[in-house]
């Protein structure tokens, strides 16, 4: 069994904890448009922190501040105890690696790996012996002599990863590292990343809009949208407890319900839905006043659904229609229609195989959708 994690693995929980990199109030305005507003940022030692957000949200020039690519407008960037500001890219503790990979294309694999050692003036043997490291590490011993278009996707990717980290930077920068693989790859490629940032205990700082990457990689995500940070959390925090409809839209998928509260209990809080029309029980107190409008997110495989009526006290239950089935194998997508010919969508897994080949539940069949009630996310904005 695994141990159970402390402060040690999780920092930003220890107020003690000195941050690594420490992003403070940090703005970059192009012209009159503020693509990053007053930003403020900790990453710890070790972490792989990642930059979520949609095209234009401004993690990429968040990310060339860090390497020194862009100048902060106003606030400052601190890496290790040093103020960055007026610190060339070349000057910093850190790598980017590009989208692009930026490799050269007539050089083979070994000497695209060397070549900022050599840049450097290192000895031959020295280098050699870092090259040599590197390359047990990305797993390409057997490729050292090939160029890189003799390489498939993720082995170029494994070159950049190498040729960046051979100079042993504090801080990875990473734009997109996977974006320039098939789906297949990028999963299989995340766990290498991990690992080997795992095995070298770098910071990797790394940009994406890709949300399934950011949740399989990271120990934490800052969801940017506009220049700012909506919020930052492990995956598990962003995905089970967004603090706003713009988080819970954009990481996973999210059935938002509509109300008012109407009733606010010490341990409990009462919402009445009108879009689907339902009461929404939730098991524990909430610091919002009663008849304050609200949203109820729910995410698909937290509803159950069932052909018999639920035995949940008229609460946290609503009837449709089965409008649409996605069979996943695994598991099946079901899209239900509620009476105002809204759509609620759930996940279930198919636990068992059917007796006779047929669907426990078949289209334009009657349902009850049913939830526990700590399983909804009560939002504000
Ligand atoms: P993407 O995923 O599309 O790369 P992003 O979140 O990385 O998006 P940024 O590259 O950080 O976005 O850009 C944020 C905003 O700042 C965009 O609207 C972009 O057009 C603008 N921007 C970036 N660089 C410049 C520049 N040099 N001059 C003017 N505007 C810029």
């Amino acid at each position: 069994m695994s141990q159970p994690m402390t402060h040690a693995d999780r920092p930003w929980l220890d107020p003690e904890a000195e941050p690594f990199i420490k992003v403070q109030s940090v703005s970059k305005h192009f012209g009159d448009f503020t693509a990053v507003d007053g930003v403020d940022l900790d990453i710890y030692k070790g972490e792989l922190f990642c930059l979520l957000g949609g095209s234009g949200c401004g993690k990429s020039t968040l990310l060339r501040m860090l390497a020194g690519f862009e100048t902060p407008s106003s606030g400052s960037i601190i890496i290790d105890g040093a103020n960055m500001n007026h610190v060339p890219p070349y000057e910093r503790p850190v790598n980017m690696m590009f989208q692009s990979y930026a490799l050269f294309p007539h050089m083979t694999v070994e000497s695209n790996i060397a070549y900022g050692l050599k840049r450097d003036g290192l000895a031959k043997a020295e280098v050699a012996h870092k090259v040599e490291e590197m390359l047990a590490m990305v797993e390409l011993m057997q490729f050292r002599k090939r160029k890189p278009h003799q390489l498939s996707g993720g082995q170029r990717q494994r070159v950049a990863l190498a040729r960046s980290l051979v100079k042993q930077p504090k801080v990875l920068l990473l734009d997109e590292p996977l974006a320039a693989l098939d789906k297949r790859l990028r999963e299989q490629t995340q766990f290498e990343l991990m690992n080997i940032q795992d095995k070298v205990g770098v910071t990797f700082v790394v940009v994406t809009h890709d949300q399934e990457e950011a949740m399989t990689l990271s120990t934490r995500i800052a969801v940017m949208d506009a220049g700012r940070f909506m919020q930052i959390g492990t995956p598990t925090e962003i995905y089970e407890f967004p603090t706003s409809r713009l988080v819970a839209n954009f990481i996973g998928n999210a059935n938002m319900f509509e109300g008012r509260i109407t009733e606010n209990g010490q341990d409990h809080v009462i919402v009445q839905s009108k879009s689907p029309e339902c009461q929404i029980y939730i098991d524990h107190g909430l610091s919002i006043q009663e008849g304050t409008r609200v949203w109820v997110a729910l995410r698909p495989e937290k509803i159950r659904i069932s052909k018999q009526v639920p035995d949940n006290d008229g609460y946290n239950m609503i009837k449709g229609m089965v409008d649409d089935i996605g069979y996943l194998g695994g598991t099946s997508t079901y899209r239900i229609k509620i009476d105002d010919d809204r759509i609620v969508e759930i996940t279930s897994p198919n636990q068992a195989r059917p007796k006779d080949g047929n669907p426990p539940i078949d289209w334009d069949e009657e349902v009850y959708l049913s939830w526990d009630a700590a399983n909804s996310v009560v939002l504000t904005k």
